[in-house]
C-alpha cells in the first residue's frame, strides 16, 4: 500500500555524497531518508580496485567501500529505502515540504532536500566495454591510470577531457594514443599544445573503435581494431588498456525545468557551496561537479550539503 513519508531531510542517491549526507544529517539529528534508486552505492559498485581512498593501507573493492558507507549511515540513525525517485516538486512547497514521488508509489515530503544522484560515463556502445570494465577498460584515468605503469594505453575521445586524460595517463604509461574521430580536437588550445608537444602521445586521427579485441583468461584487453573514416580502411592497435573519454552525463532529468541546470545539464550550484537555485534544495557529488569526479569529492561536497541543509532547516525555526 502506497505510504506517506514526512521528514526534515530527503537525500535523493546512495552514492558516496548520499551516504556521507546522511552520515552527517544523522548525526545533526534529522533523521534523513536516502532513497537509493537503482544502484545503490552508486558508480562504484561496478569498480573493482580503488586505491585513492583515504584510510586504507591496500586497495579496497568498490562494492565493500559502499556496504561500509551504507551500514555506517544505518549505524548513526539514517533511514535507507531502496526505492527510486520519479517525480520531484521543487518550485512548489505544501505547509513548507517538498513533494517527491517514487516508483513504490509512495510519497516524500521533505523540509529540505539533498540531491545526489550521480553522472554516467558515456560509452561508446560496443558489446566488450560493459564485459571489460575494470578489466582494461575505464572511464577515469585519475581512477585507473595507476594501474596502467609501463603500459600501452588508449584515449577515445577528442575534447577537453579526453585531453586530459591522455596527459594524466603519461605519468603512468609507457605511451598513449589519443585515437578521434575527426582531424581537429574540440579542446583548448593550451591543451592541445601540451598534447602535441608531448613525446609520449601519438594522435590516431579520422578513426573510429570497430572492437575490442581481449581474451578471456584472465579478461584483459589486448588490443583495437580501428576504421579510418576517410579511407574506410581497419587496422590493429596492440594495446593493454582503454580509456574512454566521449563525455559524461548527470542523471539530472528530473530536475528538468525546475532547477537551474547548466548546459550540460549539471545542477548549478552557487561557488563554494552545495546550495541550488532553490532554498532548501542542495546538490552534491557528480551531479554538479564536472571537474573532478571522484569518491572523495563526492563524499566531500555530501558533508558540506548536510550542514547546508542543517543550516537552512535551523534558519526556519527562527
Ligand atoms: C568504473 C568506475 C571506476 C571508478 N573508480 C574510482 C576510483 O578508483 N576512485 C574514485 O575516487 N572514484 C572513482 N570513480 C568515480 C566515482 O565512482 C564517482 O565520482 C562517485 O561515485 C560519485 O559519487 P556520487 O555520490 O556523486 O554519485 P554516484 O556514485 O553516481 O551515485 C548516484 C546514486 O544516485 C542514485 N540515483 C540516480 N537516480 C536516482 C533516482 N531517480 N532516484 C533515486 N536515486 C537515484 C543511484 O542509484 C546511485 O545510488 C569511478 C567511477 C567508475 C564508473
Amino acid at each position: 500500500m502506497a505510504e506517506i513519508f514526512i521528514t526534515d531531510l530527503l537525500i535523493i542517491g546512495a552514492g558516496p555524497a548520499g551516504y556521507t549526507a546522511a552520515i552527517y544529517g544523522a548525526r545533526a539529528n534529522l533523521s534523513p531518508i536516502i532513497l537509493t534508486g537503482l544502484q545503490p552505492g552508486g558508480q562504484l559498485i561496478i569498480t573493482n580496485e580503488i586505491e585513492n581512498f583515504p584510510g586504507f593501507s591496500n586497495a579496497i573493492q568498490g562494492p565493500w567501500l559502499m556496504e561500509q558507507m551504507a551500514q555506517q549511515a544505518k549505524n548513526v540513525g539514517a533511514k535507507i529505502i531502496n526505492d527510486t525517485v520519479t517525480e520531484c516538486h521543487l518550485q512548489t512547497k505544501t505547509k513548507g515540504l517538498f513533494t517527491v514521488l517514487t516508483d513504490m508509489g509512495n510519497t516524500y515530503k521533505a523540509r529540505s532536500i539533498i540531491i545526489a544522484t550521480g553522472a554516467q560515463a558515456r560509452w561508446l556502445g560496443l558489446k566488450a566495454e560493459e564485459e571489460l570494465q575494470g578489466y582494461g577498460i575505464s572511464a577515469c584515468a585519475t581512477c585507473d591510470g595507476f594501474f596502467y605503469r609501463g603500459k600501452q594505453v588508449a584515449v577515445i575521445g577528442g575534447g577537453n577531457t579526453a585531453v586530459e586524460e591522455a596527459l594524466y595517463l603519461t605519468h603512468h604509461a609507457s605511451h598513449v594514443y589519443l585515437i578521434h574521430r575527426r582531424n581537429s580536437l574540440r579542446a583548448e588550445k593550451i591543451q592541445q599544445d601540451r598534447l602535441m608537444k608531448n613525446p609520449k602521445i601519438s594522435i590516431i586521427w579520422d578513426s573510429v573503435v570497430e572492437d575490442i579485441l581481449a581474451e578471456s583468461d584472465p579478461p584483459s584487453v589486448t588490443g583495437l581494431t580501428l576504421k579510418n573514416v576517410i579511407t574506410g580502411q581497419s587496422s590493429t592497435l596492440p594495446i593493454d588498456g582503454i580509456f574512454i573519454a566521449i563525455g559524461h552525463k548527470p542523471n539530472t532529468q528530473l530536475f528538468q525545468n525546475q532547477i537551474d541546470l547548466d548546459e550540460e545539464g549539471y545542477i548549478k550550484t552557487t561557488s563554494g557551496t552545495t546550495k541550488t537555485s532553490i532554498p532548501g534544495v542542495f546538490a552534491a557529488g557528480d551531479v554538479q561537479d564536472k571537474t573532478y569526479r571522484q569518491a572523495i569529492t563526492a563524499a566531500g561536497s555530501g558533508c558540506m550539503a548536510a550542514l547546508e541543509a542543517e543550516r537552512f532547516l535551523s534558519s526556519l525555526e527562527k
